[in-house]
């Protein structure tokens, strides 16, 4: 057996981690590699395998043994040409650990070996740190003698969706090709991508990647209504963003700008699960479910061609981050969107700073409110309802009137009255009360209340008593303590909500 002594490779390897030449990302894992070198012993790196790198050592009969990286012609003691190479074969760590320099045609002084070596990244599995990891820095710091890359990135691994450990015997594993087969390799990436958490285990479960699948389906859909008003190849490659934006846009384009920022933080710290959720969520709830709808109202009116210049740069600016991990339906969408290129080929989106209409968010809670109005009774969304608006500070903007007509079919007063019989939306320093006469049973809905207004006393009737109860408070687990006074604020506060709109209904 051949072995390769350590002792004089650990030391070094050690202080290039301890030193900063390569970090550990994320750092906790640094401790995983020093406590395997700590305690490493002579590495026995001859296999009796089939395959695999031969041992280069010969030995001949007069008790001779020759190691060469080439073949000897004979033996340097007794002159015979009968030499018989090792049969066994290096471990293929070993083999590995030499992969950074090998491949870049060391140990001559190539030109590959000037720019590739080091390397910026290493990405790989907490579970080879010491098999892999440990033994490339070992190897190249001996022998070049510098780091093999800067950032080693720790990605989780792959598990079942109760976070089981795959393997056949479980009959819990996954062939990757055969989720492709079903659903593309874009979900898949897609889905892995963002349960990745750094250093945490990816929980696997088909309903991601299905999940994943029919945001693609949402993109293809937005980017169809958005070619709708742009034309097809009409969104240039690079920059271009309305410099007079509506506030409906200013709104997006303020918001994409921060997304984008925050999105490349979040990558320079390689967290891209959470960059790519927090995309994910833009895309779905903000661009999708709210400015793609806010546009419907712009489209025909004077500001036309800014709203579609707008769709056009928001939509461009999605593909190209998403890119990376669905890089075929985004490169597809590219083609009809842009027509020009290639996705990868195009500056990556840098968005002006545009600072935003201050009162969106009321006006999307109020837009809330009146869906959940129509929800909660049944009504046609299309059926005109009134709201009237006490806005004592004045954040009311003059753009609401025309969205609130489009989005919610809804026709807005300004007051301070509350109308007879009214349910009341709370948005901010904003009441907006929604008249029910002729539109809702006050009869019915009063009932509704006043069931509703028992069943949270009770709520409030059982939690007061326990904990008025010393017994309890002194001798429950004060997380269980803590959870009954939660639920009796929860409570107390829908009763004074329902209360008040009960009161509201005359
Ligand atoms: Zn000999």
């Amino acid at each position: 057996q051949w072995f390769v002594k350590v002792e004089p490779l650990v030391g070094p390897a050690m202080e290039a981690v301890k030193q900063g030449e390569a970090d550990f990302v994320p750092e906790q894992w640094e401790n995983t590699y020093f406590r395997w070198m700590e305690n490493l012993r002579d590495w026995c790196i001859s296999r009796q395998l089939w395959w695999g790198h031969r041992i280069p050592a010969w030995y001949c009969s007069c008790g001779e043994v020759v190691v060469s990286q080439n073949e000897p012609a004979i033996c340097p003691t007794c002159g015979s040409n009968d030499l018989i190479q090792d049969e066994d074969v290096l471990d293929t760590w070993f083999s590995s650990a030499l992969w950074p320099f090998s491949t870049l045609g060391w140990p001559d002084e190539t030109a590959d070996l000037e720019r590739f070596y080091p390397t910026s990244v290493l990405v790989t599995g907490y579970d080879i740190i010491s098999f892999w990891v440990s033994r490339m820095l070992m190897m190249g710091v001996h022998f070049l003698p510098d780091v093999p890359f800067r950032t080693i990135v720790i990605h989780g691994m792959v598990r079942d969706e109760f976070h089981n450990k795959m393997s056949k015997s479980r009959n819990n594993t996954v062939d990757p090709l055969e989720v492709i087969e079903g659903h593309g390799a874009d979900p898949l990436r897609l889905a892995l991508l963002q349960a990745a958490g750094p250093g945490q285990d990816v929980p696997f479960s088909m309903d991601w990647v299905e999940g994943a699948r029919k945001f693609g389906n949402k993109l293809w859909n937005a980017v169809r209504f958005v070619l709708n008003h742009t034309g097809a190849g009409s969104v240039p490659a690079d920059a271009g963003y309305p410099d007079d934006p509506s506030p409906e846009s200013a709104w997006i384009l303020g918001r994409l700008g921060e997304v984008g920022e925050r999105f490349d933080a979040l990558s320079d710290e390689y967290r891209l699960a959470d960059a790519y959720s927090m995309l994910y969520n833009f895309a779905w709830s903000e661009v999708f479910d709210w400015y793609i709808e806010l546009s419907k109202a712009l489209t025909d009116g004077p500001e036309a061609d800014e709203v579609r210049a707008t769709l056009g740069v928001v939509m461009r600016d999605v593909l190209k981050l998403f890119h990376p991990v669905i890089p075929f339906v985004t490169e597809e969408l590219w083609k009809e969107l842009v027509g020009d290129g290639f996705i990868a080929s195009s500056a990556w989106p840098v968005v002006p700073p545009v600072s935003a209409p201050p009162s969106m968010t009321t006006f999307q809670e109020l837009v809330t409110g009146v869906r959940q109005f129509r929800a909660t009774h049944g009504l046609s969304p299309r059926s005109e309802l009134k709201l009237v608006i006490d806005d004592p500070n004045g954040v009311a903007e003059a753009w609401w009137d025309r969205q609130f007509l489009s989005l919610v079919s809804v026709v807005p007063t300004y007051g301070t009255d509350a109308p007879e019989g009214s349910t009341r939306i709370v948005a901010g320093s904003l009441t907006a009360y929604l008249p029910m006469e002729g539109i809702v049973d006050v009869a019915l809905e009063k009932e509704r209340l006043n069931k509703r207004i028992a069943d949270e006393e009770d709520v409030v009737r059982k939690a007061g008593a326990k904990l008025t109860n010393a017994d309890f408070v002194d001798k429950a687990p004060s997380a269980v303590v803590e959870k009954e006074r939660g639920k009796l604020a929860e409570a107390e506060a829908k009763l004074a909500s329902l209360r008040a709109q009960l009161v509201d209904l005359g």
